[in-house]
């Protein structure tokens, strides 16, 4: 889409930025509009490189006065794609990708570009970690925005549970900090409800002692036995420490030369995760997992958290096509797995996956309105995840998504949708946040009265 702006406006803009201004007419354009998700596919009138706060206050300013639609990018994983936007401005933060540990106090200052990817590198050199997200590319902002859930889940919270304080700058231009005791309101929006209020510049956590090396689970177990195996997870999960965060997945064995190929595009059952604390413990912990069966393939055992955290990355390519949608199981009882299994097996995309987060620990000890996040008391969080390279699969890929997700809420006692996996952002805020829909809404009010950030007209 062409700009109506005219080029010395334009031009004014790009002086004013240290960072680069990208528009239709750069050779990176094609690159800077594209964001992880293949499916989306829009084009911004420009997108501003921001290198810094200053950069940030310029291009908000700019697209208040000239009227453009805003979208934010962080890590640009985002699955719904709203960090692109149709003729506006994208005020984009990936050069802000520094990160400062500060060891003695176990704390770490992250810029919003950063990758989890950066902040584990850095907090690992002095043995710590930050509860991030399962790929390491994936953006801090957006996860932590909305909540984010990882390997050290049940032990140490969410990413946003761990979140001291956050830099922002608002929708009027002005920079403020909130924290528990400065912009109390904006401060608890911004974990769990964050996007679209502002545009957070960094954010400080606190880490903890983690690894260097953790006692892993990756099994591959027969999916012939799936029902099986997610029963015989319930009763393990049941009284498992909280230094155990595992997530059984459905998936089809995939044509790897590290499993076997009589296997390949063979369903299963894969239990993946990891043991927060001393590994020889958690080696046997985590035992019962590896011995429920004889398995197809087991990946299990001691390694670098480092190596953990990445471990993934190649399974989500950029550009692929991916569809993802979730909803909070309050029990996992017998229909409840019989649903899992059968919508699993209903899928058109066998790059799919069907996760069953494992949630409790830390993250239920805190309050259900104590922050924006929602549904801390469920025990598990079901997500459909659909990936797949043909478009001619689109519409059986996304159409299965939401088909699992209302048989799933018609047959068991679910409730909710995490944001961060949120489809397209069609659901109502009512859904995503449940009693603190509300609360959250007029923090956009007051943050945000104009909604430049979009978020009026958003869903979720
Ligand atoms: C491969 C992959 C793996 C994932 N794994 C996990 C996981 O393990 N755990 C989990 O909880 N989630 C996971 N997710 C979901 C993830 O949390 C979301 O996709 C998240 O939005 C990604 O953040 P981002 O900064 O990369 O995305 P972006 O697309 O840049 O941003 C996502 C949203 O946040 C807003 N936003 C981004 N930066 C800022 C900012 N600085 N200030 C204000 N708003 C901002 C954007 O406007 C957009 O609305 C995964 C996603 C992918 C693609």
């Amino acid at each position: 889409m062409e700009s109506a702006l005219s080029e010395p406006v334009v031009a004014g803009l790009a002086t004013d930025l240290a960072g680069d201004l990208v528009t239709p007419d750069d050779d990176a354009y094609d690159q800077a509009r594209r964001v992880w998700n293949g499916m989306v596919n829009r084009w911004p009138a420009m997108v501003a490189r921001c290198a810094g706060v200053a950069d940030v206050r310029r291009a908000v300013a700019f697209a208040r006065e000239h009227d453009l639609p805003i979208a934010v990018r962080g890590g640009g994983h985002g699955v719904a794609g709203a960090a692109t936007v149709d003729g506006g401005l994208v005020v984009d933060l990936s050069p802000m990708d520094w990160v400062r540990v500060d060891p003695d106090d176990r704390r770490v200052q992250v810029g919003a570009g950063a990758t989890w990817g950066d902040v584990d590198r850095e907090t690992q050199a002095f043995g710590l970690a930050v509860p991030g997200g399962v790929v390491s590319d994936t953006g801090v902002a957006g996860l932590t925005l909305g909540g984010g859930m990882g390997h050290l889940r049940r032990k140490h919270g969410l990413s946003c549970d761990n979140l001291v304080s956050a830099d922002v700058v608002t929708a009027d231009g002005a920079f403020v900090r909130a924290s528990a005791d400065e912009n109390e309101d904006l401060f608890w929006a911004l974990r769990g409800g964050g996007a679209e209020l502002g545009v957070v510049t960094s954010f400080e956590f606190d880490c903890h002692p983690v690894g260097p090396e953790v006692a892993t689970c990756f099994v591959w177990h027969r999916g012939e036995r799936a029902e099986e195996a997610l029963a015989f997870f319930r009763e393990f999960a049941a009284d498992t420490p909280r230094a155990v965060s595992v997530l059984p997945f459905y998936a089809w064995v995939p044509e790897m030369e590290e499993l076997p190929e009589s296997s390949w595009g063979d369903p299963a059952v894969v239990f993946f995760g990891c043991y927060a604390d001393d590994p020889e413990e958690g080696t046997e912990v985590l035992r019962p997992l590896r011995e429920f069966a004889d398995p197809i393939a087991d990946f299990s055992g001691t390694m670098p958290y480092l190596e953990l955290q990445s471990m993934l990355d190649e399974d989500y390519p950029h550009g692929r096509f991916y569809y993802w949608k979730s909803l909070y199981l309050r029990d996992l009882d017998d229909d409840a797995i019989a649903g899992i299994v059968e919508t699993a097996e209903a899928c058109p995309a066998l790059l799919s996956t069907v996760d069953l987060w494992h949630l409790g620990g830390a993250i239920a000890d805190v309050g259900e309105t104590e922050t924006a996040y929602t549904d801390r008391d469920a025990p598990y969080l079901l997500n459909f995840e659909a990936n797949w390279d043909d478009p001619r699969k689109t519409a059986a890929a996304v159409e299965w998504v939401r088909d699992s997700v209302a048989a799933m809420r018609d047959r068991s006692a679910a409730s909710g949708l995490y944001v961060n996996f949120p489809g397209f952002g069609e659901d109502s805020e009512q859904v995503a946040y449940g009693e603190n829909a509300e609360r959250l809404r007029a923090v956009a009010d007051e943050y945000d009265p104009e909604d430049l950030f979009g978020r009026a007209g958003a869903e979720t």
